[in-house]
């Protein structure tokens, strides 16, 4: 039966004076949902956490690229689960189109962001990272950022599989998948969850782990946003202390001879799960980082690539940690231009198709490069077969991750002007079907789109296999009768858009 909107204000925590007023406004009809919504939001999560018109431009802006920010009715920053829990149930009373914006690094529009139809609910002061005594679990709020998180469990001799570029937010991040990288040797950051804590549609907080909701627990590990926000994950650390790594810059002329060293190690060397390589083929140059899980030096694993002539060396082999290396990305991250992208396409390993598709790329990218000043990366990055063993091996997960050795493309896309979006993208989405013709052809091409590079038309969850979308639509379904995530959320990759 619905609530009385009376008892609705009360389920709230709100009576009285306060109550009456609302009422007053709702029955007489004399305010929109969208404005009590937030007038009532304000009430329960206090003035401090409510932001409305005119809003604080730099709260606005906060997402990473330029393309989503969008200024919503108003921001709602919860400080605590029950701010969220309340947050959601004034949503789904006065059915409220709604977005959730943990880091805010998804360049995909609407996904973390939303425009005046709508509430933002922004996590980030949901940002504890409290390791347990026994350094053996990091319980993580949504809102943190991947940088504060590795530092500080490094500065306790601890690290979990997360985030590789220190501004990346925890929550989007967790939810599709989390690739990191020791994932070859430990699964996805999603396989190391322990335990999630997560507000459901209709408020009810919940946990979901291997004894407790398991169908739920095996659903948000790589779901997406389908299912309930979630306000806590307590991630299970894994044994890397010390590590070695070494990155070295090739010239863009080498790139055959990279690719044929890449590809020999994911052949061969990359069977020590230990070992793994970041590959980032830029238009001016090719970035190559070496990394090895234990402090051993120049690790035989890598071999292919000791013959090789760089161009530059940019860190020399290096004994350091999981906090030195993520502090290092985060240097070489660092972009000045505000329009960004992503894009996935995955493939068997092939040195001739990835030395062609890349060429078609490098062609079409230095052309808009040259029209439009865009910045495009081709990365390929290695999944070895270990990776979906270990998802299996710690419960199992929905993405379908082929159990064979492969690899996952990506690009990172920067430009400036608005005038340009669609040039730019033009050039990835020509890429990724060019992976796909020529995959095709050579038997080479493997459906599975990972999630977190995924881009706004591409189909992720889709790509899971039938088996696993029919059973999360039905997890779905059981805890959120309504279907409030799938259906007054803004954006994302939602189980209402997957046949
Ligand atoms: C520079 C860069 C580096 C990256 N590096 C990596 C990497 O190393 N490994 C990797 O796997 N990915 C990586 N990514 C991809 C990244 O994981 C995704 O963009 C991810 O969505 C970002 O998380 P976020 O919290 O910042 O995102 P947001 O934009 O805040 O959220 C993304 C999506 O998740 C939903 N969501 C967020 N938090 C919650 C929550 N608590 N409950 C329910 N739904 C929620 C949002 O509604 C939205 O749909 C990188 C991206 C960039 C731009």
């Amino acid at each position: 039966m619905a609530l009385t909107f009376e008892s609705f204000l009360g389920s709230v925590g709100l009576s009285g004076t306060e109550a009456q007023s609302l009422t007053g406004a709702y029955v007489g009809k004399s305010s929109s949902p969208l404005a009590l919504a937030c007038q009532v939001a304000q009430l329960c999560l206090g003035q401090d956490n409510v932001h409305t018109a005119p809003l604080n431009q730099t709260l606005v802006d906060e997402n990473w690229s330029q393309v989503v920010i969008s200024e919503p009715y108003c921001i709602l920053q919860p400080s605590n689960t029950n701010d969220v829990s309340n947050a959601v149930k004034i949503i789904s009373y006065f059915q409220v189109k709604f977005a959730v914006r943990s880091g805010g690094h998804s360049p995909n529009p609407g996904f973390s962001s939303i425009g005046q139809g709508g509430v933002l609910l922004d996590l980030q002061k949901l940002d504890q990272i409290v390791l347990s005594s026994d350094k053996s679990v990091a319980s993580l709020g949504p809102g943190g950022r991947w940088g504060d998180v590795i530092s500080t469990l490094d500065a306790q001799g601890a690290t979990v599989i997360g985030g590789r570029i220190p501004d990346v937010g925890v929550g989007g991040l967790i939810l599709g998948g989390g690739f990191s990288h020791y994932s070859g040797e430990f699964g996805l950051a999603a396989d190391n969850v322990k335990n999630f804590e997560i507000v459901l549609a209709d408020g009810t907080v919940t946990a979901a782990n291997a004894a407790l909701n398991s169908d739920l627990f095996w659903a948000l590990k790589g779901g997406g946003p389908n299912f309930g926000i979630v306000t806590r994950f307590d991630l299970n650390t894994v044994p890397v202390g010390q590590i070695w790594y070494q990155v070295t810059v090739y010239s863009v002329d080498q790139a055959h001879e990279v690719l044929d060293a890449f590809v020999e190690w994911q052949n061969n060397g990359a069977s020590d799960v230990k070992s793994t390589v970041a590959l980032i083929m830029g238009l001016q140059s090719i970035t190559v980082g070496l990394i090895y899980s234990e402090p051993t030096e120049q690790p035989s694993a890598f071999a292919p690539f000791y013959s090789l002539t760089a161009l530059a060396v940019a860190v020399p082999g290096t004994i350091g940690t999981n906090g030195s290396l993520t502090i290092l990305l985060g240097m070489s991250a660092s972009s000045t231009i505000e329009r960004h992208d992503y894009r996935a396409a995955s493939s068997r390993i092939d040195s001739q198709l990835y030395k062609d598709v890349y060429a078609f790329w490098r062609e079409r990218a230095l052309v808009v490069h040259g029209t439009t000043g865009a910045n495009q990366t081709f990365c390929i990055q290695p999944v070895p077969a270990n990776l979906a063993e270990e998802g299996i091996a710690k419960g199992g997960n929905p993405m379908g991750i082929p159990t064979e050795n492969h690899q996952w493309w990506t690009t990172l896309i920067d430009w400036t002007n608005a005038s340009d979006d669609e040039a730019v993208r033009q050039v990835s989405i020509d890429t990724t079907n060019q992976w796909k013709a020529l995959g095709e052809e050579r038997k080479l091409w493997l459906p599975h789109l990972f999630m977190n590079d995924a881009s706004r038309d591409q189909n992720p969850i889709g790509a899971y296999g039938d088996d696993n979308v029919a059973k999360l639509k039905e997890i779905a379904l059981k805890y959120d009768k309504n279907r409030v995530f799938q259906t007054l959320q803004n954006g994302g990759f939602l189980l209402s858009e997957v046949n």
